[in-house]
């Protein structure tokens, strides 16, 4: 059996990362995707040259780091700002997520579950290039409760954030299984269980 990428997808605080921790706990090896988002752009990157030559040096902290808050509120508003930073930094993106799932098929003689938590699936357009696609599901309202009460967001933002991605819909239609997350960690956790079994019918049945 080779390896078996799995994609975890869901809305902005819908309980990616928790899911990823669980699957971990189970055996998978995690890839995550904002992780390398934020090496692509570290200080003395291509990337990074590019992102200050095109947005100038407003969008760098102190330390002259590139400020994601920053950069994230000029192009929030402005879809060929966003396009340009998404082609400046996806195609590095993935090339680093095509190296790190190289590392672990060396590491594991090329058996091993992967999952690559990738918050933009739908939004990027490569939904579909995976083996198996899971998606968190969590109400607007869940996650508006989770971004105010632990992100300390204005109700305002939190609906802004979640009203700029993908809807719940256009998840839930590219998904092979559903994660729902709207009740406790408990119950999160048997979800995730059901989750790892049908991941591991699938991987047996690709062979
Ligand atoms: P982001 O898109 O912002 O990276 P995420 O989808 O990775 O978020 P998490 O960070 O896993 O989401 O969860 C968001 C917040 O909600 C966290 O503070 C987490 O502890 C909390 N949370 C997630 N699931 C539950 C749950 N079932 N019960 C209570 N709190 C939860």
């Amino acid at each position: 059996m080779a390896l078996f990428l799995v994609a975890l997808t869901g809305g902005i605080a819908s309980g990616k990362t928790t899911v990823g921790r669980m699957l971990v706990d189970k055996g998978a090896f995690l890839v995550e995707s904002d992780a390398l988002a934020r090496k692509v752009v570290e200080k003395g990157s291509e990337a990074y040259r590019e992102i200050v030559e095109h947005f100038g040096e407003s969008i760098l902290d102190p330390q002259e780091n590139i400020d994601r808050a920053k950069l994230g509120a000029v192009v929030f508003n402005d879809p060929s700002e966003r396009e340009f930073l998404n082609r400046v930094t996806h195609p590095r993106i993935l090339q680093l997520m095509a190296s790190e799932i190289e590392r672990i098929r060396v590491e594991t003689g090329d058996r091993a579950i992967v999952v690559l938590d990738i918050p933009l699936l739908v939004e990027a357009g490569v939904a579909g290039a995976f083996d198996f696609t899971l998606v968190v599901d969590a109400s607007p309202e869940t996650q508006e409760e989770r971004l105010v009460r632990d992100r300390g967001l204005s109700r305002e933002d939190a609906r802004a954030r979640i009203a700029s991605q993908a809807s719940r819909e256009e998840r839930l239609r590219v998904a092979d299984f559903v994660v729902r997350n709207e009740g406790s960690l408990v119950d999160l956790e048997r979800e995730v269980e059901r989750a790892w079994e049908a991941i591991l019918g699938a991987w047996k049945q690709k062979g």
